[in-house]
């Protein structure tokens, strides 16, 4: 079967002073293809990067399971953990920050392999290194250098070529581009699709807009107070987008081609983001939601696969939820 990776009801829980509980990540479930570039979009504060850093390991969960490959991330043991560390890698969104000052390039790059044993032989280190420079549009005359000497998206090439020293099949990047000048950020993206189709490797791709990750994406879910909202591919979500809070997001994108005259209405959500310690009750988008009906206070809207393929936590979507709700007000 096609599943790489699969997320089931994934809980994450901060414990913070005077026993309030963070519900950083809320019971979160998708499924992520060999292949495929799976895009996660929310504002910062919803628990997008909790969610990668919990998958990949770095954070054990409160709840719900990871499984990769079939397998549980969280209850490997020791030898299938080390082979799984090979598999998936991450990318972060500051490339500086997580890249030794100290080191050079070539020592970043090798560290992973040094870790697992791989290319002991120094000689095929050395040309593993060059070539993993190349792959990212460095080159050797690189390798000798340290992280200051480069630029914002040189940096995030060093990032990607660590990534990629292991051959790894999943790599989870988190906002790797937002740090970067917009003139560079179409660069790395391109760089990521290429190695993508080039190495055959499969991407959660980290982002807290939509503008950016719905050209990389082949389906988008979208998070919200530690919620998943909905999900869909990439052309539904953006031709259709069926939570108000999606429709708010994307209509705040403007549209790239100037002949075209932007006659969308921009929905402009009221108030500020709720804190996860303190999330409303029912629907917890329902404090800035502009169709918020009653229900929504009361009662948590359930996920329900609305059209094929097309997923959302939404009560406007459940007829027996509408009551008379004017449904003429929903833009889609
Ligand atoms: Fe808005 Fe209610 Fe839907 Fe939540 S469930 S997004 S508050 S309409
Ligand atoms: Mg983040």
């Amino acid at each position: 079967h096609d599943t790489l990776l699969e997320v089931k009801n994934l809980k994450k829980y901060f414990q913070m002073e005077k026993g309030v509980m963070l519900k950083a990540v809320d019971d979160v479930s998708f499924a992520i293809k060999k292949g495929e570039t799976f895009g996660i979009v929310g504002e910062s504060g919803c628990g997008k990067s909790t969610a990668g850093r919990t998958i990949i390991g770095l954070y054990d969960q409160t709840d719900g399971e990871v499984l990769y490959d079939g397998k549980n991330v969280h209850e490997m043991n020791d030898k299938e953990r080390f082979s799984f560390h090979r598999k998936m890698q991450m990318i972060f969104q500051d490339p500086y920050a997580s890249l030794n000052p100290r080191s050079t390039v070539q020592e970043i790059i090798s560290e992973p392999m040094e870790v697992q044993g791989l290319y002991k032989d120094k000689k095929e280190r050395q040309e593993r290194i060059y070539q993993l420079l190349e792959d990212v549009g460095l080159n050797r005359d690189h390798a000798n250098r340290y992280p200051h000497e480069f630029s914002g998206g040189q940096r995030q090439r060093i990032g990607i070529a660590r990534a990629l020293s292991l051959d790894p099949e999943f790599i989870i990047a988190d906002e790797p581009i937002s740090a970067l000048d917009v003139s560079v950020q179409a660069q790395v993206v391109n760089l990521l699709k290429g190695l993508q189709k080039k190495k055959g490797l499969t991407y959660l791709f980290i982002a807290h807009d939509l503008s950016m990750v719905k050209h990389i994406s082949d389906r988008i879910g979208v998070m919200y107070l530690g919620h998943l909202i909905e999900l869909t591919q990439s052309k539904k979500l953006y031709h259709k987008p069926l939570h108000p809070y999606t429709q708010a997001l994307l209509s705040a994108i403007p549209i790239p081609d100037p002949d075209v005259e932007d006659t969308r209405e921009r929905i402009i959500l009221e108030g500020e983001l709720p804190s996860p310690m303190n999330p409303p009750s029912g629907c917890v988008f329902r404090t800035r939601c502009p169709h918020a009906m009653e229900v929504c206070a009361a009662e948590k809207p359930e996920w329900q696969e609305i059209e094929d393929q097309h997923y959302v936590a939404c009560h406007l979507y459940d007829p027996t939820k509408t009551g008379d709700h004017d449904w003429s007000q929903v833009a889609a």
